[in-house]
């Protein structure tokens, strides 16, 4: 537990499934107050605020998409409105498609663009925007992916949001570090979430997946929880500007393993 959680306000983009969802509820642990973006309005996210309530926290929901200046404007509204504070900003919406480069069409590569990379850039601009105005010494922690270093045929669009992210996270923390405006990624590797339910669905492409994970199995959306609220606390004051893995060490080359190479 981090008490210094304790009634920050954190906003955190799709957060109805996968990892927000993990995030929104270790949050509500911490007694923080949640804004759960969701998408569309087929999701549910009720039963996540109950439960936040339930152990101490404040949740509210509020529908948009990233991608669209407004909507994200709307969730910074909805924090100052609710909670009177933006003190931790959380950019994980994001979606994929697999499509060989040569075939990837103009729409393809702008639709995960805009969620993926200009989503996180307004959820960026409008945090620093507001906790510049009232003074706050913010964090921003950017979902990325091992695909920000890993090079992923057939998801070009993913891989080249990814890299973006990364660049666009130091940036950023080198722009607003003399502010006490903390900026920094977390890459998970192989997550057991929606996204890749097809994928993990298949036992043959699970144990593929699993053989480039040196820990050995698919990770668990908690495991990036804990990531994040140990970036958005204090206990990670020092740090600001980096990208941390929780990827199973799949970023250091499994394929060398046992002497290999
Ligand atoms: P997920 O599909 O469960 O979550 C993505 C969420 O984003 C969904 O709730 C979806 O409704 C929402 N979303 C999609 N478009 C949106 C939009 N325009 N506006 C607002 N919300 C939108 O999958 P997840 O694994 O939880 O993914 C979360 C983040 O983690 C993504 O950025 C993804 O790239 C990243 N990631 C996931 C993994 C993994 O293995 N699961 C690995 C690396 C990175």
């Amino acid at each position: 537990m981090y008490q210094d959680l304790q009634g920050q306000t954190v906003i955190i983009t799709g957060a109805a499934t996968g990892l927000g969802e993990a995030m929104a509820r270790r949050f509500g642990q911490e007694k923080a107050n949640v804004v759960i973006n969701y998408y569309s309005s087929n999701q549910d996210v009720q039963p996540l605020i109950d439960e936040i309530h339930s152990h101490g926290g404040q949740a509210i929901g509020v529908q948009g998409d990233v991608s669209k200046e407004a909507d994200v404007k709307k969730l910074v509204q909805a924090a100052h409105q609710h909670f009177g504070s933006l003190d931790i900003m959380i950019n994980n919406a994001g979606i994929e498609n697999e499509v060989p480069s040569q075939d990837l069409s103009l729409t393809d590569w702008q639709q995960v663009i805009d969620v993926n990379l200009t989503g996180a850039f307004l959820g960026c601009r409008e945090a620093v925007d507001y906790m510049l105005e009232h003074g706050i010494k913010g964090r921003i922690i950017n979902i990325s992916s091992v695909h920000e270093t890993i090079p992923w045929p057939h998801f070009l669009h993913y891989a080249a949001s990814k890299g973006g992210i990364k660049m666009m996270t130091e940036t950023l923390a080198l722009e607003f570090a003399p502010k006490g405006i903390r900026v920094n990624s977390i890459a998970p590797g192989a997550i057991n979430t929606p996204i890749n339910a097809l994928k993990f669905a298949n036992p043959k492409l699970r144990a593929s997946v699993e053989e480039l994970v040196p820990l050995g199995y698919i990770g668990r959306p908690e495991e990036i929880a804990a990531a994040a609220v140990w970036l958005a606390s204090s206990e990670s004051s020092y740090v600001t500007g980096i990208t941390l893995f929780a990827d199973g060490g799949m970023t250091k080359y499994p394929s060398f393993q046992g002497g290999r190479g």
